[in-house]
């Protein structure tokens, strides 16, 4: 599954990468906006790119092929930025872009569960090496009260309190395994209206609502806490604004409003404190021309501050 990056020209226009200037991709993925860059910043511009999955740092590798030792491939957390950077002396930051959430390949194609719309294990971590927290052991051994909060607040599932509870009555029947078992339980926990919302992946768009399926939110909230994704964000952030060169450029593309709102408050406090210098009064997002290309693009929002 090919992973169609989102906002490539907004990236590209934000970031504005220049011949041997350096960049930071810290959700590399598949290489898809890194690639971009490194035509940008010929002749020896470099990348250091870094993913918490280890299959997706294999696969963005096929960028040595044309780009060699210009790409600089790191498989860890962003939240360990610093580190990275020192361990491989990467300096003169000129920019860094940090794509949230996942990659189509990821909820497709790597048999983590992390789509509702395919029968798998309920596993949902980007790196099983280091993290030993899986969505199968959320599900089945917490206690229903912060299965509940989780759900309504990384979730934001109004029916947070039916889904909770109905997990666990299932669950003392034998464990919860399969993606499919809880899009049932949640299915069993919703009204009917809400099922009637489409099977796609929630890419039609209607009068501003979009339409999504009725297990998005649970799914979401299990991926969230399973991979700590809203902590990450806070941590990273500061780092980032850190390690850029002045006049350096911080690009974050989220996903949902939860990463929104850290992202943008993030900001308004950075630019107080006279750190930065936010150029996105509004948040960009896709055009309706990429909308109907790329589902992914749907939820996309990019935001952009320059380091003063
Ligand atoms: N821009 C990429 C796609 C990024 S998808 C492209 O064009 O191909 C988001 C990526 O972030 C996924 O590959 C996911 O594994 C990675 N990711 C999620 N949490 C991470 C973390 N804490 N540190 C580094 N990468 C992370």
């Amino acid at each position: 599954m090919q992973h169609i990056p989102v906002l490539t020209k907004e990236v590209i226009t934000a970031l504005s990468p220049s011949p041997n200037e350096n960049f930071i991709d810290c959700t590399v993925g598949q290489g898809g906006h890194a690639r971009l860059i490194l035509e940008r910043t010929a002749p020896n511009g470099k990348v250091l790119g870094i993913d918490l999955d280890p299959v997706q740092i294999v696969s963005a590798g096929i960028l040595k092929a044309n780009y060699t030792d210009r790409i600089i491939l790191v498989n860890d957390s962003y939240t360990n930025v610093k580190e990275i950077i020192e361990r491989n002396k990467f300096e003169f930051i000129d920019g860094i872009l940090l794509d949230l959430g996942m990659s189509s390949r990821q909820l497709e194609g790597e048999q983590k569960g992390f789509s509702f719309q395919v029968d798998q294990g309920l596993d949902m971590r980007y790196n099983d090496e280091t993290n030993y927290l899986t969505a199968e052991k959320i599900v089945n051994e917490w206690p229903e009260e912060r299965l509940e909060q989780i759900i309504r607040e990384y979730g934001e599932e109004k029916f947070s309190r039916k889904i909770a509870k109905n997990i666990v009555e299932r669950r003392k029947q034998g464990r919860i395994k399969t993606t499919f078992e809880l899009v049932e339980i949640i299915k069993d926990a919703t009204p009917s209206a809400y099922w009637s919302r489409s099977a796609g992946r929630g890419s039609s768009i209607k009068s501003g609502h979009s339409k999504i399926h009725y297990a998005t939110r649970t799914f979401q909230a299990l991926r969230i806490a399973v991979n700590d994704e809203l902590e990450n964000v806070k941590k990273v952030l500061p780092d980032a604004v850190d390690v850029l060169k002045q006049n350096g450029r911080l690009v974050v593309i989220s996903f949902h409003s939860l990463e929104d709102r850290i992202v943008k408050e993030f900001f308004k406090k950075a630019e107080k404190e006279k750190l930065i210098k936010i150029l996105t009064k509004k948040p960009i997002i896709a055009s309706s021309k990429e909308l109907g290309e790329n589902p992914r693009a749907r939820s996309a929002k990019l935001r952009v501050a320059i380091k003063l």
